[in-house]
């Protein structure tokens, strides 16, 4: 199963992946707050600001990979140990 990096969005559980490019349509770095931003699909249009550190590596499936994103119940969160 593919790896990604990944932040959720509390409000709704769903998670989007950092594309390898590092580039994301809804995933945008704020230079003035030195964090990023995610702009959540509709209907949730939540915002969250997270900082690098705040990325997981998530197991997802390869449709999830394609899309963007999954649900927290449709990939898995890799623990460091
Ligand atoms: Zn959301």
């Amino acid at each position: 199963m593919p790896i990604r990096r990944g932040i959720l969005c509390e409000r709704c559980r769903r998670v989007y992946f950092i594309p390898p490019s590092g580039k994301s349509a809804r995933i945008h770095f704020d230079r003035v707050q030195g964090e990023f931003r995610l702009h959540c699909d509709p209907p949730c249009n939540g915002v969250v600001q997270f900082h690098r550190a705040a990325l997981k590596p998530y197991s997802i499936a390869n449709e999830s990979r394609e899309r963007g994103y999954a649900d927290i119940g449709q990939c898995q969160v890799i623990l460091r140990r």
